[in-house]
């Protein structure tokens, strides 16, 4: 999860009535642990997780008899789905046996992640996340006075934090109290101080869910970009629920129970969590105009078909290549797909990317790896970017601004 995404979701645990904390940032004694209780073959997010989680323990003042962790888990060939049973067995080997794992699957959707009110308000906060991330990362770009649109996005964080942590509201309430807040939100990133000049290039930013999300694991890449000139799309948390409800629906399907009681509870999900996502999102229209999500992401599915059939390739590879495809209709310049080195996702990718880009005009799409060993990208990304530059002068797509760009 982003740290956005993770913040609003322990307040949705704490407006039940559970003391939730994130783990707080990672830094270098998070992957020594993770790396003195693993054994080399992890994927560098599992190190990170288990390396946090560990830290916690050396905290001081930390009883393991009051605590529980929340690591949640995935079906498949992927390694998150050890994450929580690699957990269990250090914290079994350093004799801490008490810390309760509470570990939702995505076999059902992270169906067990609580009752159906839990999941209501945890999708909002989900989507309430993407929406701030999504306002920080088109604006930053563009702000005159360094460090504004960041001091934005923080007080909108720990206001959206306040308003999602009550208990005192029911769900509809805090729906109609959350919406008047998104709307606050939003005028206030409207009115920093910020030069919208056309031109500059727009990546989309795919990959590995942890690694693309977390700043910590990827070295600040978005900021990297900014850095060298870009304006980023990051791929939203959202979007990887709403596969894992797609997923669960294919698999119904698959097993011959498509009429059947789970797949009209799998619907209502669905229609519930669009629904809730397109109230949200559209008080964001005009911010939004050009940066439009897929109407389903069966739309991202099939895109991605032609390279990574949907029932072969599972999970987030078949999703970043959906989102390279839907990202060039919108007129990207050019895809950077965020992996976990040796991670199959990105290595799966990064081998059908060249065919992608030569039947898509040439976009520049580059894999950059990352396994907490600090390597300097600026050289890297300098030359992707000289590519990108390229693309757009000769790119046929051209993206479309919100009205905040004058003519
Ligand atoms: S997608 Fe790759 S890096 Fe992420 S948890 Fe799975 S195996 Fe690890």
């Amino acid at each position: 999860m982003t740290q956005i995404g993770a913040r609003l979701l322990a307040a949705t645990f704490r407006s039940k009535g559970i003391e939730a904390q994130i783990t707080p940032p990672s830094d270098e004694k998070t992957v020594e642990l993770g790396a003195l209780y693993s054994s080399g073959e992890e994927c560098f997010p599992e190190k990170v997780t288990i390396g946090d989680f560990l830290k916690i323990t050396q905290a001081e003042g930390f009883d393991p008899a009051k605590t529980a962790f929340l690591m949640p888990s995935a079906n498949g060939p992927c390694r998150f789905g050890q994450y929580a049973h690699l957990l269990d067995k250090i914290l079994n080997d350093l004799d801490m046996s008490e810390i309760l794992i509470v570990s939702p699957s995505s076999k059902d959707g992270y169906g067990g992640i609580g009752g159906t009110v839990f999941f209501k308000t945890a999708w909002i906060a989900v989507i309430s996340a993407d929406i701030i991330r999504k306002m920080l990362l088109h604006i930053r770009p563009y702000e005159r006075v360094e460090g504004t649109t960041d001091e934005v996005y923080e007080k909108s964080i720990v206001r959206a934090e306040k308003l999602i942590e009550r208990q005192d509201l029911n769900y509809n309430k805090l729906m109609s109290l959350l919406t008047k807040e998104l709307i606050s939100i939003r005028d206030n990133f409207r009115a920093i101080d910020a030069d919208y000049v056309k031109g500059k290039p727009l990546l989309a930013v795919v990959g590995e869910i942890f690694c693309r999300h977390n700043r910590f694991a990827n070295e600040n890449m978005i900021r990297k970009l900014e850095e060298h000139g870009a304006e980023t799309w990051l791929a939203d948390v959202g979007e990887w629920i709403f596969y894992t409800v797609w997923s669960r629906m294919d698999k119904l399907v698959r097993k011959g129970k498509k009429l059947s009681g789970d797949m009209a509870v799998a619907k209502m999900k669905r229609h519930f969590m669009k629904k809730e996502e397109h109230k949200l999102l559209e008080l964001f229209h005009d911010d939004f105009t050009g940066y439009e999500e897929p109407s389903d992401v069966t739309e991202l599915v099939e895109r991605a078909e032609p390279y990574l059939p949907s029932r072969g390739a599972l999970g987030e590879m078949s999703l970043s290549l959906g989102r390279s495809s839907f990202s060039h209709s919108k007129g990207v310049d050019g895809i950077v797909d965020i992996s976990p080195f040796s991670c199959m996702n990105g290595i799966v990718s990064e081998t059908v990317y060249q065919e992608f880009s030569k039947d898509h005009n040439n976009i520049p799409c580059r894999v950059f790896y990352y396994d907490g060993v600090n390597i300097d990208l600026d050289r890297d990304i300098g030359i992707f970017m000289e590519l990108v530059k390229g693309y757009k002068n000769r790119k046929k797509v051209e993206r479309c601004y919100n009205r905040f760009f004058p003519d």
